[in-house]
């Protein structure tokens, strides 16, 4: 078996900004003992760029894949590997910023390949930006935006994480392994439908675990107990 896991809302509660998650202590050390029970095939999926989940759980993962599958790390201290994927233009960004500055509480978060308005500490402003971004990006059929937790991202179509789940199974030491996959987002259904496409699981959070602390209980049973 290859376990395979995003990270934001399976392993780790939403905070108000993507700054402020709490990374409960116990969990680097359960990831570690469930990789060495895995023979090292843990891998962490994330909307995130590689070196923040990095930052967040260290020397867990044998592989990350980050911005939905734009990059991946094959191993640890390797060079990031990027899928050759179109950057937003920079007026995007800079009209992303101002629509967020016209709803207070509203935060932009850019990354190399995209952007990413939240607006959970200004709930009401969710559709007023989904439209503003729709807006910004009409017309540029490489980019779609999708729902996130509180956010609209605007990622490139090439990027999934259901590609990105193909392309870890294919590392060394994941290869010929079954995967389980978890995630609890609308971009984590396409690792899901990939990872039951090769014969394996995918545990959709809201409907399998209800929230991180289950999946944080059941990880720990897993390195404890086995599958
Ligand atoms: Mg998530």
């Amino acid at each position: 078996m290859a376990l395979l896991l995003d990270v934001d809302g399976t392993l780790l509660d939403f905070a108000p900004t993507p700054d402020a998650v709490h990374v409960p202590p116990g969990l680097p050390p359960a990831l570690r003992a469930l990789r060495a029970r895995l023979g090292g095939a843990l891998a962490l999926i994330s909307g995130r760029p590689v070196p923040e989940v990095e930052a967040l759980l260290p020397d867990t993962a044998a592989a990350i894949a980050g911005e939905h599958g734009a990059a991946l790390r094959p191993a640890p201290g390797a060079t990031l590997r990027r899928l050759p994927l179109p950057h937003p233009p920079a007026a995007w960004a800079e009209a992303a910023a101002a629509l967020a500055a016209a709803h207070p509480g509203a935060l932009l978060e850019t990354k190399p390949h995209g952007l990413v308005l939240h607006y959970r500490r200004a709930p009401e402003a969710g559709p007023a930006l989904q439209a503003g971004l729709a807006a910004i990006a009409a017309d540029h059929p490489d980019f779609a935006i999708t729902p996130a937790s509180m956010a609209w991202e605007l990622r490139p179509r090439a990027a999934d994480k259901g590609a990105a789940l193909r392309a870890i199974l294919a590392l060394p030491g994941f290869a010929g392994r079954v995967p389980v996959f978890a995630g609890d987002d609308v971009t984590d259904r396409d690792a899901i439908a990939a990872a039951r496409v090769l014969g394996g699981i995918g545990l959709y959070v809201p409907e399998e675990f209800g929230a991180p602390a289950a999946v944080r209980a059941w990880l720990v049973r897993l390195a404890t107990e086995g599958w």
